[in-house]
């Protein structure tokens, strides 16, 4: 799994609702990559809050943060 999988399945991992097999290789990725582990900790605290009025799901306000988070980290042009 790399950091795009990670993002892929970040909603899917924090629901719970991650296939066991997939949920090991994303906490793998998590023990040696900062920037990954970073981005679970704030979605997961974002959810926290969003969970007090809304059901839990990722806005696309949210997602498409992740995504430019990402595309700093690894350095990719934003297409
Ligand atoms: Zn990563």
């Amino acid at each position: 799994m790399n950091c795009k999988g990670v993002i892929r399945e970040l909603s899917n991992y924090i629901d719970g609702d991650l296939d066991p097999v997939v949920k090991q290789e994303l906490e793998r990725h998590l023990e040696h990559c900062e920037d990954c582990t970073m981005i679970v900790d704030q979605t997961k605290k974002t959810i926290q809050v969003l969970c007090d009025s809304q059901p839990v799901s990722l806005s696309a306000d949210v997602r498409s943060r992740l995504h430019a988070t990402l595309r700093e980290k690894t350095g990719q042009k934003p297409t």
